[in-house]
């Protein structure tokens, strides 16, 4: 098991950015910027039903060195891809023309430039401890530190382009440029984040709150468990899940699933026309609610007590929403036998991380036991990490 913290990991990223810059550009960089992967601790699937989230940053982060360019494109390297490409203002002008990764650095100018700034040509070399694919969000990792460096070197400045702009900014390059539709959940988080709270996302208004999770003072830690389950079907799943949810709150004549509130929840289910659709709702209304009660618990400072709402989300996930798979059962199983007080699976389904809240001295004992969990079972063995809540996009240097 692995714990990331700012000096250990973090600091080779930074450095290893920086490094790349100098090798490949022949001079320092202008400025480093970074911007974490994240885990939601409770809401899933509720954000395209307009409902809450509660996300929080990881210490894994996407490293930009960056500086101007006088000519008018982008080179742009990534240590994961191992390549260097450039990015023309042509392609940026036709959203889709980068494909692969690129795609997401393209994206985040055209968004910029379709939102009427000044994009500096630049270069750039891009290092990350964000697992790619795991479902920790090095997507919006990469956008949301491509972007901080743009808005940066460009000048534009919080005044122009204030904090809270910037998400729907960094969304838009992933759905309009890469064409991947994305909620607003990943891209908050890796923008507004701030070490020590969980964000509180009103995925309706917009509205955040930063709510104190304050883990360490507790003595207690998140456990992450990457499942290493290959992603099965995913976007099928995802849109059908999706539709299905349109189609209830239209039989229950609402804007979206969020406009039921749970004690209105028995009444809507009898209106419903099948198991299924009935299913998915009662996932959609307890989450939200599940969200709403973590939050009123940790206003008041009971962390261990959202123990039960991150088990009974996972339940409901399993057997409602049914988005699944033996890999993060396992994982739950595993750590609530080794004492966790909560675990659940995060992230959008079909494979994907586990969390697992644990006294910050057991972390090891709980991981030990989910690898002994998935040897018994066969499955290829996960990685587990530690994390606290860190800060969302920031300049480094
Ligand atoms: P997740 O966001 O959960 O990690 P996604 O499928 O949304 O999964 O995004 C993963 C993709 O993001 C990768 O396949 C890659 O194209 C891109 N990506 C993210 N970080 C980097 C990086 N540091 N270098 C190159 N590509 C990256
Ligand atoms: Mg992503």
């Amino acid at each position: 098991m692995t714990g990331a913290t700012n000096g250990g990991p973090v600091g080779q990223v930074v450095r290893r950015a920086g490094d790349g810059f100098e090798q490949r550009y022949g001079g320092p960089p202008a400025g480093v910027w970074a911007a974490p992967g994240r885990v939601n601790l409770i809401g899933e699937h509720t954000d395209y039903n307009d409902g809450f989230v509660l996300p929080f940053a990881l210490p894994h982060r996407t490293v930009v060195a960056a500086s101007t360019a006088a000519d008018d494109s982008w080179t742009v390297w990534s240590e994961q891809s191992g390549e260097q490409i450039v990015i023309s203002a042509a392609d940026v002008a036709r959203p889709g023309a980068v494909d692969g990764w690129g795609g997401y650095v393209a994206g985040v100018i055209w968004a910029l430039r379709e939102a009427g700034f000044a994009v500096p040509a630049a270069r750039l070399a891009i290092a990350s401890d964000v697992p790619l694919g795991a479902g920790l969000s090095s997507s919006a990792a990469l956008e949301a530190a491509v972007l901080t460096a743009l808005v940066d070197l460009g000048g534009i400045g919080t005044d122009r382009l204030p904090v809270d702009q910037r998400p729907v900014l960094a969304q838009r390059a992933e759905n309009g440029y890469v064409g991947v539709p994305s909620g607003i959940m990943d891209q908050s988080a890796s923008i507004r984040c701030r070490a020590g709270h969980a964000l509180f996302l009103d995925c309706r208004s917009l509205q955040v709150e930063q709510i104190p999770f304050d883990l360490a003072t507790a003595g207690l830690a998140i456990l992450v468990v990457d499942s290493q389950a290959p992603h099965r079907h995913v976007s099928g799943e995802y849109a059908a899940r999706r539709a299905t949810c349109e189609q209830a709150a239209a039989v229950l004549g609402v804007p979206a699933l969020r406009d039921v509130p749970v004690d209105a929840l028995p009444a809507a289910l009898n209106r419903l026309p099948d198991d299924t659709m009935r299913r998915r709702v009662r996932h959609i209304v307890t989450e939200n609610q599940r969200v709403l009660d973590t939050v009123a618990l940790l206003h008041t400072g009971r962390v261990r007590e959202i123990g039960p709402l991150l088990t009974a989300s996972h339940a409901s996930m399993r057997d409602d929403f049914e988005i699944t798979v033996p890999e993060v059962d396992v994982a739950v199983g595993a750590a609530l036998g080794a004492g966790a007080y909560g675990a659940r699976m995060t992230g959008g389904g079909f494979g994907g991380c586990v969390l697992a809240l644990v006294d910050a001295d057991a972390a090891g004992q709980v991981a030990a036991a989910v690898d002994k969990a998935y040897a018994d079972n066969g499955f290829t063995a996960p990685v587990c990490f530690t994390a606290l809540p860190c800060a969302g996009a920031e300049r480094i240097h």
